[in-house]
C-alpha cells in the first residue's frame, strides 16, 4: 500500500477487452467499420434509447446536441457551475451565451428553483435550452425539468457523462435511466478513462428523436449526405443518367470528423459488457465510505437520497480542505476537487460572472472532496483512505 498511488478514478482493462482491440486491429477496419455500429445499438439499449451516435469524445457530443439543436448567436442556454467546462463550451462552440443557476447544495445538482426563477424573470423565448447535468452520478429529476422546459418552449441536453446506469425515479415510480430519451432530447456520455466506460477517448449521444439523429449522423461525418432522397444536386450535374451514380455524396451542411475509430468502439463494447457489475460495486464502495463518516461531524457526506445513483464520483464536504487534501496526497492518496465553479474561471469571466453570483455553489467549492471511487479499489484500499482521513482530523 505504502508505495501505490490510490487516484481518485481509474480505467480497469481486462485481458478480454485487450484481445478484442487486437481483433480489430487485425480486421479489415480500423474506423468506421462494424465495430462502431454494434456499439451504439449495444449503448443505446443499455440505457432505453432509441438511437444512440458514437463520437470522438463527450465534448464532440456536447457540440453537436448544440448543432443540432440550432444554437446560434447570442442564443441563452441555462447550466449548472458545478460541471466541467465542456457542458458549457458547446454552447460558445455555437456563438450562444450560456447562462449559470445556482446548485441546491444538498443534491449538488442544478436547482430546477433558480432555473425557474431565471426564466419567469424574463419575457418567453429569451432562453432557449437548459443543459442538467447527472453531477457525480446523481440522476437529474428530468421529468420536472421536462415539465419546465415544455412550460418555456425549450429544449434540454442531459450531459450524462458521469450516470450510465443512473437512475432517478418518476412521479409513479418508475425508474428513468439517465440517457433513455424519454424526457431529455438529446443526452451525452464521455468514455474517457475516468468514466465508468472508458474506450481511451470517446462519446455517445442518445435520443429518441429521429430528425435529430440523423442530424447528428450528418454533422459527425463533414454534413455529407448520402441518400438519394436527399440531394439538392440534380441528377445530370451528379453524373448520372436516370439515377444519382454510385459514387455520389453531397456536403449540405458544415460538419466535422467526429467519428470514433473501430478499435475504440470495440474496446468501449467490451467495457460495456461489464457496465453493471461496475455499478454495483461502485454502490457497494459508496454505502462503505457513507456507513464509516455516519455520525461523523468532520465530514459532510453525500445527500441520503442515494437511490440510482452511479457513483461516478464520491463527494464530501469538509472544513480545513486544503489541510485533508495535502494529507492525503503525503499518504499517496490522490483525491481530486470537483469542480472549479465553471462561471468565475477566467474565460467565463470575461461575460461578467464574479463571485458572489452562484452562492451554493461556491461555497460547495470550498469545502468539497472526491474521494478514490472505482470499481478496482480493494476494501483495503478504501479502509486506508477511511483511516487516513479519520487520522488528520484525530479520531
Ligand atoms: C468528461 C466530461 C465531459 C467531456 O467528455 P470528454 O470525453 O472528456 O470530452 C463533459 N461533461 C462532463 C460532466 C464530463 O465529466
Amino acid at each position: 500500500m505504502k508505495n501505490k498511488v490510490i487516484p481518485y478514478g481509474r480505467q480497469h482493462i481486462t485481458e478480454e477487452d485487450i484481445q478484442v482491440v487486437i481483433e480489430t486491429l487485425q480486421s479489415d477496419y480500423l474506423t468506421q467499420g462494424p465495430k462502431i455500429a454494434e456499439f451504439e445499438e449495444k449503448f443505446a439499449h443499455y440505457v432505453g434509447a432509441k438511437y444512440a451516435v458514437a463520437l470522438a469524445n463527450g465534448t464532440a457530443a456536447l457540440h453537436l446536441c448544440a448543432m443540432a439543436l440550432n444554437v446560434k448567436k447570442d442564443n441563452k442556454v441555462i447550466t449548472t457551475p458545478i460541471t466541467f467546462a465542456a457542458s458549457a463550451n458547446c454552447v460558445r462552440y455555437c456563438g450562444g451565451e450560456v447562462v449559470f443557476a445556482d446548485i441546491d447544495s444538498d443534491t449538488y445538482l442544478l436547482d430546477i428553483n433558480a432555473v425557474r426563477q431565471l426564466l419567469e424573470a424574463s419575457p418567453k423565448g429569451t432562453y432557449k435550452g437548459i443543459i442538467p447535468v447527472d453531477f457525480a452520478g446523481k440522476a437529474v429529476n428530468l421529468e420536472e425539468f421536462r415539465e419546465l422546459a415544455d412550460e418555456f418552449g425549450l429544449w434540454i441536453i442531459e450531459d450524462a457523462c458521469h450516470a450510465p446506469g443512473g437512475f432517478f425515479v418518476d412521479s409513479e415510480g418508475k425508474e428513468q435511466f439517465c440517457g433513455n430519451g424519454k424526457f431529455a432530447d438529446l443526452a451525452i456520455f464521455s468514455f474517457h478513462p475516468v468514466k465508468h466506460i472508458a474506450s481511451g477517448e470517446g462519446g455517445m449521444i442518445t435520443t429518441n428523436d429521429e430528425v435529430l439523429y440523423n442530424k447528428l449522423l450528418q454533422l459527425r461525418t463533414h454534413g455529407i449526405v448520402k441518400n438519394n432522397d436527399l440531394y439538392t444536386n440534380s441528377v445530370e450535374f451528379a453524373g448520372g443518367k436516370e439515377a444519382y451514380p454510385l459514387w455520389y455524396m453531397e456536403m449540405q451542411e458544415l460538419g466535422y470528423n467526429y467519428r470514433i475509430t473501430d478499435f475504440q468502439a470495440a474496446l468501449g463494447n467490451s467495457q460495456l459488457q461489464r457496465a453493471d457489475e461496475g455499478v454495483q460495486r461502485r454502490r457497494e464502495i459508496a454505502k462503505t465510505y457513507a456507513d464509516a463518516f455516519q455520525g461523523k461531524n468532520y465530514i459532510k457526506g453525500q445527500s441520503g437520497k442515494v437511490e440510482g445513483h452511479a457513483h461516478h464520483l464520491y463527494v464530501i464536504e469538509v472544513e480545513d480542505r486544503l489541510g485533508l487534501y495535502n494529507y492525503l496526497r503525503e499518504k499517496k492518496v490522490f483525491a481530486q476537487i470537483h469542480y472549479i465553479p465553471c462561471h468565475l474561471m477566467p474565460y467565463y469571466r470575461q461575460f461578467g460572472w464574479k463571485e458572489g453570483d452562484m452562492p451554493n455553489a461556491e461555497n460547495y467549492y470550498k469545502h468539497c472532496i472526491s474521494l478514490p471511487m472505482y470499481p478496482t479499489l480493494t476494501e483495503e484500499e478504501q479502509q486506508f483512505v477511511i483511516d487516513t482521513i479519520d487520522g488528520y482530523y484525530g479520531k
